[in-house]
Formats: structure tokens, C-alpha cells, sequence
């Protein structure tokens, strides 16, 4: 498909889900991987040891990337291990969902730090890096509920909504440096995310998707390799739905 051969990639939240189809994804297409993970570490060693049956080279740091410091240790510590950062996928999410009246202040917080600043803290964390190599990826993953809202997650939408805005100033400040910023806007994709949703918000979010199913998280790692790729050189500041046509 693309080739990155002699890359190296940082996957954010990489252990599970959507980040780790982009692992997987990215070490196909040539990358060597490093996968980031918060709690999980038996499951962000098996997609290493998977990555590493492809040929590349896998590395796992753990790390919460809430933490300014904990997300500048990561990516010192990719340095130290491959040379260099050149792709930077900031893929850890988390959801806290509950009506406004209900949220607590944690709820809140804890959302707009991980999936907001979490963006913020890893991308100021390789800006140095990928300026001095004047070759730069960084792709972000928002929602489509950024764009749309959605009740019970005001924490969740504006955070996500935030990664867009982010992304469109960071492309703006980036972009002479040979670096693109873009977004990824997924729709209703099967992750342990949306398996704890009740089976009627399933239901109905199936009857809003124009082709007729749910994505797989290979769907989002597709549009990910490309933005990743040379192919998407002139492609910046952009959010791209992968959600079968849910939001248009
Ligand atoms: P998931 O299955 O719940 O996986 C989340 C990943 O993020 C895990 O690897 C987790 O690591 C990691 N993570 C969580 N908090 C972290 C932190 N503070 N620091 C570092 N890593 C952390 O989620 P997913 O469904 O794959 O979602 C991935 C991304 O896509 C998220 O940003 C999510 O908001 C977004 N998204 C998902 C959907 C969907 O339908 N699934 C739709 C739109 C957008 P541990 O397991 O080790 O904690």
C-alpha cells in the first residue's frame, strides 16, 4: 500500500483497539513501532511480539500521557531506543459518560487531560525533533461526536473538539518545517470503547450508518498509513471521517 521503511512510529494508547491496528498497520507497511500503553502491559507486549514477526523492530514504553512529564519520557525514551521520532499518532482516549448534571469534576477532567492534553503534551514533545529533520507526521484522533455533540458526553465531545482545533493550529504552525498535522474523525468503531455501550445505542447507532455496518479498527488504521505516507504530502489541518457515512 504505502511504504515507511526506516520510519519510526510513536502509537499512543497502541495496546488495544484502534491504536493497536495502526501498530500493526504501520509495522507492515515498514515502521518501527513504538507502543505506548497506560495500564496493559501484557497486551502491549503481544502486539510487540506480533509487529516483530513482520520484520520491524517493536518497542513498549508505558506511560500516561495526561502527564506532561511522563509524555516527554516517552518520547525521549523512542529517541534513545530508534533515533528518532518521524510519525507521532496520538490514538489514547478514554470516555467517562454521563448526562451534565450527573458529571463529576473528575469525570470532566480526566477526560479533557488524556484525550486533549494528552495530544497537547505528546505533540510539543516531538515538535523539536521532527522541525530538526524537517519530516513530520502527526495524526490525531478525534471523534465524530466532535463535530456533531452527542448527549451524555460533554466531557468526551469537547474534548474532541479540541483535537481539531488543535490540529488545524498545529498544521498552520508546522507546515513550512516539511510536517502535517491532521485529524481522524472515527464514526462507531467495535473496540472494548464501545463494548460497554447498552445494546439499544448500538441499534440505533447501526441504523445511522449508510453502509451498514460498524467499523473495524483496520478501517481507521487504513486512512491512518495514508496520511502517514509521502502519498498525503499535501494534505494538512484536515479531519477525516472513517464512519461508513454516519456524519456527512
Ligand atoms: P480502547 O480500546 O479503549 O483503547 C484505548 C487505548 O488507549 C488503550 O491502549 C489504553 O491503554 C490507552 N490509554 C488510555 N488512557 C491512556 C493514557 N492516559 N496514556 C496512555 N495510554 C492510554 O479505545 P479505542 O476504541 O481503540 O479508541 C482509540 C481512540 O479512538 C481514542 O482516542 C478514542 O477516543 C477514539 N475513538 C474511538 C471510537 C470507537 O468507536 N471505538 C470512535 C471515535 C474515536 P491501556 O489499556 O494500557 O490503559
Amino acid at each position: 500500500m504505502f511504504d515507511l521503511k526506516g520510519k519510526v512510529a510513536l502509537v499512543t494508547g497502541g495496546s488495544r483497539g484502534i491504536g493497536k491496528a495502526i501498530a500493526l498497520t504501520l509495522g507492515q507497511l515498514g515502521a518501527n513501532i513504538v507502543i505506548n500503553y497506560s495500564r496493559n502491559m501484557d497486551a502491549a507486549q503481544k502486539v510487540a511480539r506480533e509487529i516483530e514477526k513482520t520484520g520491524v523492530k517493536a518497542a513498549v514504553f508505558q506511560g500516561d500521557v495526561a502527564d506532561p512529564d511522563q509524555a516527554k519520557e516517552l518520547v525521549n525514551r523512542a529517541v534513545e531506543k530508534f533515533g528518532t521520532v518521524h510519525i507521532l499518532v496520538n490514538n489514547a482516549g478514554i470516555t467517562r459518560d454521563t448526562l451534565i448534571m450527573r458529571m463529576k469534576d473528575s469525570d470532566w477532567q480526566e477526560v479533557i487531560d488524556t484525550n486533549l492534553s494528552g495530544v497537547f503534551n505528546c505533540t510539543r514533545a516531538v515538535t523539536r525533533i521532527m522541525m530538526k529533520q524537517k519530516w513530520g507526521r502527526i495524526i490525531n484522533m478525534s471523534s465524530v461526536v466532535g463535530i456533531t455533540g452527542n448527549a451524555g458526553q460533554v466531557n468526551y465531545c469537547a474534548s474532541k473538539a479540541g483535537v481539531i482545533g488543535l490540529t488545524k493550529a498545529a498544521a498552520r504552525e508546522l507546515g513550512s518545517r516539511g510536517i502535517t498535522v491532521n485529524a481522524v474523525a472515527p464514526g462507531f468503531i467495535e473496540t472494548d470503547m464501545t463494548d460497554v455501550l447498552p445494546a439499544e445505542i448500538r441499534e440505533s447507532m447501526l441504523g445511522s450508518i449508510p453502509v451498514g455496518r460498524a467499523g473495524k479498527p483496520e478501517d481507521v488504521a487504513a486512512a491512518v498509513a495514508f496520511l502517514c505516507s509521502d502519498a498525503a504530502a499535501y494534505i494538512t489541518g484536515q479531519t477525516i471521517n472513517v464512519d461508513g457515512g454516519m456524519v456527512m
